[in-house]
């Protein structure tokens, strides 16, 4: 990837990056080793993607696996997923043992030999299994929304979160009951990776071309896997609702990542739900992500960017969105909050009236639109840019360090 620290200091400042290398020096030589289960789709991948080479450059040596399953692993994972987000939990035991017993073989693959191992999500959690006595330390990294889990599902996943060392999670809000400590390190984006770098207009264009989407209308865009949580329908709803005011497009844009097999599913609801309209664009390449640069150039393009989930872990659509000036309206879930303020960088909504009511009164005030969006991206150059992410972790190694 070849990016570098330094190329940081025009973004958030000489003094920031000064900082981080001298925490990063206490450090030097530290190992450590990322797990999680996709290489590309999803805000996890999209982190590692930045961090990993990062950490190598400030001298920390970061090695990143992914783990290995089968289609019926990935189907009960998702379940999982779902279900320490407040779905039911329906795996029977012979499924529960399956899980183990994927995660046991690839145990076997793997090579835990580092100081520090981060496992990510719950797809691999029972790893932790094959630890073996040492003084390296492990951390379960919690991406999603555990504020209020099916117990069913804490019941069977706790026991093996309770042997890491320490659990990172990205709110406050998720911490649950555990005898073992809690820590908190909201995610991040990376400016200066191909999905948020400055793009020349020209670049958008070519790629609103490409997918036949006339920029001479206000275009309203929702970014995300086709997953029942990020409510897809509820969006097409919002939007037609706008529509009676306002002429606009909606481009809904979501590949379908490796590890979630309810994809093509929800995809095939959308479409039904669109059926056909000219107005509403369902970008979802069905062998290969959409390339970053593309999505980049479809939230640069966007006059309103939209994401109205059900349920969130931190939402980095949302962060990307605020970055490219964007006035945000998002559901007031998960970290959504955290990053919108309502009123002032876009707005926290409840409902489907509610989402278009609010569509509807930033298309009629385009000049506060802008504005708004100015603001908010100063508010994540503040407190959601790839280098924060990677003091919080420097801080949280230099205390559990061996
Ligand atoms: N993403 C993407 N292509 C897609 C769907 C999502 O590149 O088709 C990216 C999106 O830009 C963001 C990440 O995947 O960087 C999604 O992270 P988020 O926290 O919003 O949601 P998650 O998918 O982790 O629930």
């Amino acid at each position: 990837m070849g990016r570098r620290i330094v190329d940081y200091e025009k973004i958030v400042g000489k003094e920031k990056i000064e900082e981080i290398k001298q925490r990063a020096h206490e450090l030097r030589g530290l190992s450590v080793l990322h797990v999680n289960s996709t290489l590309v789709g999803g805000g996890v991948a999209e982190m590692l993607q930045s961090l990993v080479p990062l950490f190598n450059d400030l001298g920390i040596n970061t090695r990143w696996e992914v783990i290995k399953g089968t289609p019926l692993f990935f189907k009960m994972t998702k379940g999982f997923h779902n279900a320490l987000q407040g779905d039911g939990l329906n795996s029977g035991e012979a499924m529960l043992e399956r899980y183990l017993e994927i995660n046991r073989r690839n145990a076997q693959l793997l090579d835990f030999n580092s100081d520090i191992v981060i496992i990510h999500d719950p797809q691999p959690l029972p790893l932790i299994m094959s630890r073996t006595k040492g003084r390296n330390r492990w951390i379960w990294r919690c991406h999603i929304d555990l504020s209020s889990p099916d117990k069913e599902a804490w019941k069977f996943l706790s026991p093996y979160v309770e042997r890491y060392d320490i659990v990172v999670l990205s709110m406050p809000e998720f911490a649950q009951y555990l005898p073992i400590p809690q820590d908190v390190i909201p995610p991040s984006i990376d400016p200066l990776s191909e999905k948020n770098k400055d793009l020349p207009e020209n670049k958008v264009r070519e790629v609103y071309r490409k997918y036949k989407i006339p920029m001479d209308k206000p275009v309203i865009l929702q970014v995300s896997r086709f997953d029942p949580f990020k409510d897809p329908v509820g969006v097409i709803e919002a939007c037609e609702l706008v529509r009676k005011k306002v002429a606009c497009s909606l481009i809904f844009a979501g590949g379908i990542a490796s590890d979630d097999p309810e994809g093509a599913e929800v995809l095939a609801r959308v479409r039904e739900r669109a059926n056909g309209d000219p107005d509403i664009h369902i970008i979802a390449p069905q062998s290969e992500p959409i390339p970053d640069v593309e999505v980049n150039a479809l939230q640069r393009g966007a006059d309103i960017i939209v994401q109205k989930s059900l349920r969130e872990g931190f939402a980095l659509t949302v962060t990307e969105a605020m970055w490219k000036g964007k006035p945000v309206v998002g559901s007031n879930v998960g970290g959504i909050p955290l990053q919108v303020t309502d009123g002032v960088t876009g707005f926290l909504v409840r409902s489907i009236d509610e989402t278009a009511e609010r569509i509807t009164f930033l298309l009629h005030n385009q000049e506060l639109a802008v504005e708004m969006g100015e603001v908010g991206r100063e508010q994540i150059r503040k407190k959601f840019l790839i280098t924060r992410q990677i003091k919080d972790y420097l801080r949280l190694m230099s205390i559990i360090a061996p």
